[in-house]
């Protein structure tokens, strides 16, 4: 038996990097799959095809999720076609770094709407199927920044420090329900995100990661397994570090 079987997850931003890594985990261990992009039409059909011919039902949704209403629509589209939502994974995130002398309020809000309104915007909408079934799991993706701060990117900071008071507070309310929300703060992942960083010297990186490498999404997409499964099951209201032991 897949650790996933019958189940349906909702992922969004999953056209690319993590997302897309957790998608194709989840759907190997046999999980239905509603996922959601901005702009990468293309990637996402491909990721539709991909996820099929795992074998199981898959559709991907171009879907604003800082945008409230384009949640509300989505999850209601979502339990119309796959009839419920076991599990969510607040995946979309973007990153607009600059000095805080440098910051325009039009970043800041774009960084907070992206990365901190969108998790509450559908952690809002899927917890209405979940206290009815009386389970699920929601995956909220932080940032070892989140937890440690970094110059220049106080705002990407800020959203995923939110994410963590978040993702407690929304335990504490529907644990009795079996509705457990976790957190996961990666540390620096090789993906489109981090790509321009790599520019900057691997060897400076390396440095300060023990594991001396940097991670994958497969490293954050067995996590993320992990938190959607009965594996889990007595898990709630915890931030897990995939970070190779960067935060000590
Ligand atoms: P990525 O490669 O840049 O991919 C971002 C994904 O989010 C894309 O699928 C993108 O869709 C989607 N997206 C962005 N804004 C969206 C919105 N408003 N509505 C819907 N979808 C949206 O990023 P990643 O590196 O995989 O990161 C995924 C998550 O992990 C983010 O929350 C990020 O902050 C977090 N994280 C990443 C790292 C890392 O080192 N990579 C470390 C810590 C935390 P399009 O393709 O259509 O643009």
């Amino acid at each position: 038996m897949k650790l996933l079987e019958n189940k349906v997850a909702l992922i969004t931003g999953a056209s690319r990097g993590i997302g897309e890594a957790i998608a194709l985990k989840f759907a190997e261990q046999g999980a239905q799959i509603a996922f959601t992009y901005l702009s990468s039409e293309e990637k996402a059909r491909m990721l539709e095809e991909k996820l099929m011919a795992l074998g199981v039902k898959a559709k991907g949704y171009r879907s604003d999720a800082g945008d409230f209403k384009a949640a509300e629509q989505l999850c209601n589209e979502v339990a119309k076609e796959f009839t419920n939502i076991d599990i969510c994974v607040n995946n979309a995130g973007i990153s607009k770094d600059n000095l805080l002398l440098r910051l325009t309020p039009e970043q800041w809000d774009d960084v907070i709407t992206a990365n901190l309104k969108s998790v509450y915007n559908l952690t809002k909408q899927v917890i209405r199927p979940m206290m009815k079934a009386r389970s699920g799991s929601i995956i909220n993706l932080s940032s070892i920044v989140g937890m440690k701060g970094n110059g220049g990117q106080s705002a990407y900071a800020a959203s995923k420090a939110g994410i963590i008071g978040f993702t407690k507070s929304i335990a504490q309310e529907l644990g009795s329900r079996n509705i457990r929300c976790n957190a996961i703060a990666p540390g620096f992942i090789e993906t489109d995100m981090t790509h321009f960083l790599k520019d900057g010297g691997a060897e400076k990186w390396f440095e300060k990661i023990p594991m001396g490498r940097f991670g994958t999404t497969e490293d954050v997409a067995n996590t993320a397994l992990y938190l959607a499964s009965p594996l889990s099951t007595y898990v709630t209201g915890q931030v897990i570090s995939v970070c190779g032991g960067m935060n000590m």
